[in-house]
């Protein structure tokens, strides 16, 4: 389909799109039970609490937050709480079900749990913020705890959010060691070194070793590859530091409210200089104002959405103009997108390899919390690095086998995806049979 032919609409499910996915790799995984597909496809426990908060006028507001525990058989649940007017308990469903498949690649003892609070943090003072965290961790309880449910950041949480997080949940279990009940806090409250750029820099090792294996059509380095990178955050902008770093030329940035592009390469010093001191990338001297539409149309190497999901959709998917797509962000591409990628050969590194650093620093942090130490940064980028490359070759021969495997006419549709969900799948199922959840 072209872009050309009208606008086509998409009904975005990204938990059917999971759940389709799941099935598919599924059929590749030996005597998987048809009642463990189901076990695996449904969320251990869902929580939707609703609570009010005073506002700095002195008014009263209503919040919705939640709290998904998709899986508990590796271990302990673990996913961001995210703050984001859109935010809805299925959308919440899918990341923590994400987060389960995540944990199993990257080698962490967790299971999937995501969560969050309906609100739009950028009308919000940070004392509303405060309260309105504390009184959501009040509400879900022991429902997260160190050894139960480990909260972390997400979008538009950050290490502060997660001292606030910390020291409610400190106050309702006092006398205890609670430093591990939450990942991604301040260094001096037990953060882990290393964990604030943990997701970017396991991005690159990803990228770094998916071109080393050969994956990436020709090119066998990131020396002037030229990049786009959707979303200016957390992630996108050390990303960007460290693929500039590497010898990638960065072409354009966004954030909520536009792109930046240059064809010689953006001066990311002066981009983040400019969203300090403005509040956004928009504007930054010697760049071009481009939409977050066009960012995503940009003739480049790779292209990176690090934002939000859904912004590859059927509708622009035939506007990519990239070799790879790299899934910083969770569920940036649509169910149809993929597929539509998929046909026009354009090769997809998924979110639960791509932006697995994150939950394995995360897990640095809770070992350090409960064992009282601290990690030097050399030790943890050593470990982060290791799991990430042991991640992708795992991927990468699981894609290599599968495609030996099945009949020719079914190797188009397995890709980097399928293998990785294929790799996930049957490490939790060996466990949930080892540990004898299914007789
Ligand atoms: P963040 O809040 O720090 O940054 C988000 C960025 O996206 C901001 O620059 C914001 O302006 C931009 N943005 C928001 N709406 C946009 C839009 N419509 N178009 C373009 N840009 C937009 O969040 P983050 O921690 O960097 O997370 C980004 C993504 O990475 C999310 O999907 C998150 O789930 C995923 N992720 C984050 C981590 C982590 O460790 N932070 C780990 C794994 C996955």
């Amino acid at each position: 389909m072209k872009a050309t032919d009208g606008p086509a609409t998409e009904i975005i499910d990204h938990t059917q799109f999971l759940r389709d996915r799941f099935d598919q790799a599924a059929a590749y995984v030996p005597d998987l039970k048809a009642g463990l597909v189901e076990f695996f496809k449904v969320p251990a426990r869902r929580l939707s609490v609703h609570f009010p908060v005073v506002m700095d006028d002195g008014s009263v507001r209503n919040f919705r937050g939640h709290r998904v525990l998709h899986s508990r058989v590796l271990g302990p649940g673990k996913g961001g709480i995210r703050y984001h007017p859109e935010l809805s308990a299925d959308e919440v469903v899918s990341l923590a079900t994400l987060m389960t498949w995540k944990c199993a690649i990257v080698d962490v003892p967790f299971g999937g749990a995501k969560g969050g609070v309906e609100c739009d943090p950028k009308a919000l003072s940070e004392e509303e913020l405060r309260r309105i965290t504390r009184r959501f961790i009040m509400e879900l309880g022991d429902n997260i705890g160190p050894y139960t449910d480990i909260p972390a950041p997400d979008m538009y949480t950050n290490d502060a959010t997660m001292a606030w997080v910390f020291d409610t949940y400190d106050m309702l279990h006092p006398g205890e060691s609670n430093r591990a009940v939450v990942t991604g806090k301040p260094i001096e409250l037990g953060g882990s070194l290393g964990r604030r750029g943990a997701t970017a820099r396991g991005c690159l090792r990803a990228i770094e070793r998916f071109i080393e294996r050969g994956m990436f059509p020709d090119r066998d380095s990131l020396a002037g590859a030229r990049i786009v990178i959707q979303g200016y955050g957390n992630v996108g902008a050390v990303l960007a530091r460290l693929l500039s770093k590497s010898g990638a030329t960065i072409i354009a940035v966004s954030d909520s409210a536009g792109g930046v592009l240059n064809e010689s390469g953006i001066d990311l010093a002066a981009v983040t200089a400019h969203k300090r001191d403005g509040g956004s990338v928009v504007g930054t001297p010697n760049t071009q104002t481009i939409s977050n539409d066009d960012i995503i149309g940009l003739p480049c190497d790779i292209l990176i959405p690090a934002a939000l999901g859904s912004v590859i959709r059927i509708d622009n998917v035939d506007l990519v103009n990239a070799k790879l797509i790299v899934e910083a962000a969770n569920g940036p591409v649509t169910p149809q997108a993929d597929t539509v990628l998929r046909e026009n050969n354009i090769i997809v590194l998924p979110d639960i390899l791509a932006n697995a650093g994150g939950v394995a620093v995360s897990y640095f942090e809770w070992v350090q919390n409960l064992s009282h130490d601290s990690w030097p940064l050399e030790l943890i980028n050593k470990r982060l690095d290791d799991k990430m490359y042991k991640a992708v070759d795992l991927v990468c021969d699981k894609l290599d086998a599968l495609r030996d495997a099945v009949p020719a006419d079914e190797v188009p549709g397995i890709d980097l995806r399928l293998a990785a969900l294929t790799v996930a799948i049957e490490k939790v199922a060996k466990v949930t049979l080892q540990r004898g959840i299914w007789p």
